[in-house]
């Protein structure tokens, strides 16, 4: 009786040094993530319009956004923070962005020592990227009265 089950359980282990391995060796192998990962956030500056739906859009009121109107009574983003420990990760603000500003990144590696650290200035940490597409240009009317 015992020697069965002892053969039986050697076949098994057995079996499994010939399949395919999943374990991946992180850090020194990196994960190949999904288009569709959600990480972090970026915001490209030069490309909001500072309408706010992001920030309306959030059912945790993690946006918090400033801006001031120029000479032109155009709005100007001033300032724009994430309050991400309270993010639920859902991504209703990246999709209602209208230009595509705000986009999710593939960062995932995202613990800190402090918890305000978890909480994202995107303003004041922008940094132009030739990534960065070009601000929108406003499409109609009601485009522009949005944008003003
Ligand atoms: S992912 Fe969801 S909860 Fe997080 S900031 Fe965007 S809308 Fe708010
Ligand atoms: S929805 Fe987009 S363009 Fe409008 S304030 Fe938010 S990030 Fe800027």
């Amino acid at each position: 009786m015992f020697g069965k089950g002892l053969i039986k359980g050697l076949k098994i282990t057995m079996g499994h040094f010939f399949d395919k391995k999943v374990t991946e060796q992180y850090p020194e192998e990196r994960p190949n993530l999904p288009p569709a990962f959600k990480g972090s956030f970026k915001l490209n500056v030069a490309k909001c319009i500072a309408c706010g739906l992001c920030a309306n859009g959030c059912p945790n009121n993690v946006i918090k956004i400033e801006s001031v109107k120029d000479e032109n009574n155009k709005k100007k983003l001033t300032g724009y923070k994430m309050m991400t420990e309270r993010c639920l990760y859902c991504g209703f603000c990246v999709e209602a962005c209208p230009p595509k500003a705000l986009q999710w990144t593939k960062d995932f590696e995202l613990a800190v020592h402090l918890r305000d650290d978890v909480n994202l200035d995107l303003f004041a940490n922008y940094t132009p990227s030739p990534d960065d597409e070009k601000p929108a240009e406003p499409k109609n009317e009601e485009d522009s009265a949005q944008a003003s």
